[in-house]
């Protein structure tokens, strides 16, 4: 234990290992694989306070010169995929190959946001005005991220902060906070000190982050329950938020779709990332003409996913993230077995060390069960049978979740017409979370407030400025 990697903070420039630290988890091993800075209130000031002192000069460059040392970020993470890939395999326990792609996706998300601008406005010029809206950024931006994409995530909120002209103090997971650290160390001499700063810690950071008063903007991906918390301290001092939160995303399965070549579709947009995506499948309804068939065809193919440590070649699903969530994952298919539902696949204990859960399909349980009801948000799939369109939507749109959905048919007037009845943010049509940093991205109801991406994403980091231009000569002055 004593060799274990001590990983530092990013403040005002310079790498800060902190007063103590605590021990990131192999989720497959269960074994310390780094450890990270506990953060004292004194460490999260100063990283506020170089953030501050920051924000003038950043916010007074121009926006191409920001999108350069954005793009430079970018091109530094790509250079170092290998690396950064095995730390995050071993952190959120991901296979490599879906870490790699993470990590990739990490510096093409900070190119394409970059790729973005923002509006100018005139919105009257004429004999007597000229009247126009400019965007201009906020200050310093708090922000948190969770364990499931730790370090796309993140980058979701670093690209169009900094792009804005914002500085940032930014809060990864305690369960993954060792890429964030590495990045921000990689980084460190791209971005003007004070600029990015990351501090990590346990369960007091958060409510710290969220509270402080040298903070004007929290930008948070994470649970529901935990974004409530967030809203409530960030009211205090009137902070702007923008919350990413949890979501129960429904398939709608039409009986024309091809069977055998839309099952592994289905089962990916379920189970990748063991089911730990916000907008994973987590409703299945599938037209009644086709449920047993696609039902079958689901399982052949999950019998042929390899689940495993992420670092070993071949595994293809690797364990849930942490206990906690482990034993909230289990609690749920312990309930759908108390409750007699049918589990045709999986459902049992895996023997030995790591937060390993089969991969597990309950065929139709009632709409009122847990597992239907609750984001599970691990390698679990309820299949719901239904029999018409007004049906399914009726079952769908009951949620208090408004994430994220798919529509599979062939009738590409139908999909639509079934998409455009889905009430959540995002409906994808014949294929899943495909997410793009030029696009807006956001929950209804309580899967959150305000949107990530695109320019409605980007202006979310800005406040509105009208500048008003009087043509006419004053009176007293003619
Ligand atoms: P979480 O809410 O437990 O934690 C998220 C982050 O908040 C972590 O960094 C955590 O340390 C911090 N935190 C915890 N308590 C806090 C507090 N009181 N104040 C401030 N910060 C606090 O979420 P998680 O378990 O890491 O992530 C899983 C959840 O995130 C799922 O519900 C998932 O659907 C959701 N999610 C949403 C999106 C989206 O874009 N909508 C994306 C990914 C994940």
């Amino acid at each position: 234990m004593t060799d274990l990697a001590a990983f530092k903070m990013l403040i005002n420039g310079h790498m800060v290992a902190g007063t103590s630290t605590f021990d990131v988890i192999n989720p497959a091993t269960e074994d310390a694989v780094g450890r990270a800075p506990e953060a004292e209130q004194a460490d999260l000031d100063a990283a506020v306070v170089a953030a501050r002192n920051a924000f003038p000069a950043w916010a007074a460059r121009s926006i191409e010169e920001r999108r350069a040392v954005i793009i430079a970020m970018a091109d530094r993470l790509r250079e170092d995929v290998d690396e950064m890939k095995r730390l995050l395999t071993s952190e959120q326990g991901k296979p490599h190959q879906d870490a790699e792609r993470e990590v990739l996706g990490a510096a093409s998300w900070l190119k394409g946001a970059a790729s973005l601008d923002l509006p100018r406005e005139v919105l009257q010029d004429d004999a007597e005005r000229r009247v126009e809206t400019i965007r201009v950024p906020l200050g310093v931006v708090g922000a948190i991220s969770p364990w499931n994409f730790p370090l796309v995530l993140a980058m979701v909120k670093v690209a169009p902060a900094l792009l804005s002209g914002n500085t940032m103090v930014l809060k990864p997971s305690p369960f993954t906070p060792l890429t964030t650290l590495r990045f921000a160390e990689l980084v460190s001499d791209i971005v003007p000190p004070g600029v990015l700063n990351v501090v990590t810690g346990t369960d007091r950071l958060g409510p710290w982050l969220t509270g402080h008063p040298g903070i004007d903007k929290v930008s948070f991906t994470g649970s529901t329950a935990t974004g409530r918390r967030v809203m409530e301290s960030a009211a205090h001092s009137l902070k702007r938020v923008t919350l990413e939160l949890g979501g129960n995303d429904a398939a709608i399965v039409m009986p024309d779709v091809d069977v055998e070549k839309v099952a592994p579709e289905l089962f990916w947009a379920a189970f990748r990332n063991s089911g730990q995506i916000c907008i994973a499948t987590k409703r299945m309804y599938v037209h009644a003409d086709i449920y047993q068939q696609l039902r079958d065809a689901i399982i052949a193919y999950a019998k042929t996913v390899k689940v495993g440590d992420g670092a070993e070649q071949g595994s293809q699903i690797g364990p849930v993230n942490n206990r906690a969530q482990y034993d909230r994952v289990n609690d749920l298919i312990a309930d759908s077995r108390a409750r007699g539902h049918h589990i045709v696949l999986g459902g049992e204990a895996i023997e030995g060390p790591g937060f390993f859960i089969p991969i597990t399909i309950v065929d139709n349980p009632p709409e009122d069960s847990r597992i239907v009801q609750e984001e599970q948000f691990g390698p679990v799939l309820p299949l719901l049978r239904f029999e018409t369109v007004d049906e399914a939507l009726s079952r769908a749109n009951a949620s208090e979740y408004g994430l994220g959905g798919t529509v599979w048919s062939g009738d590409a007037d139908m999909a639509q017409a079934i998409a455009e009845r889905l009430s959540t943010g995002t409906v994808w049509i014949n294929e899943p979370q495909n997410l793009n940093p030029t696009v807006p991205f956001g929950g209804m109801r309580q899967s959150g407030m305000g949107v990530e991406n695109g320019r409605e994403g980007l202006m979310e980091y800005t406040a509105a400025k009208t500048i008003a231009t009087r043509k006419l000569r004053p009176a007293l002055a003619s």
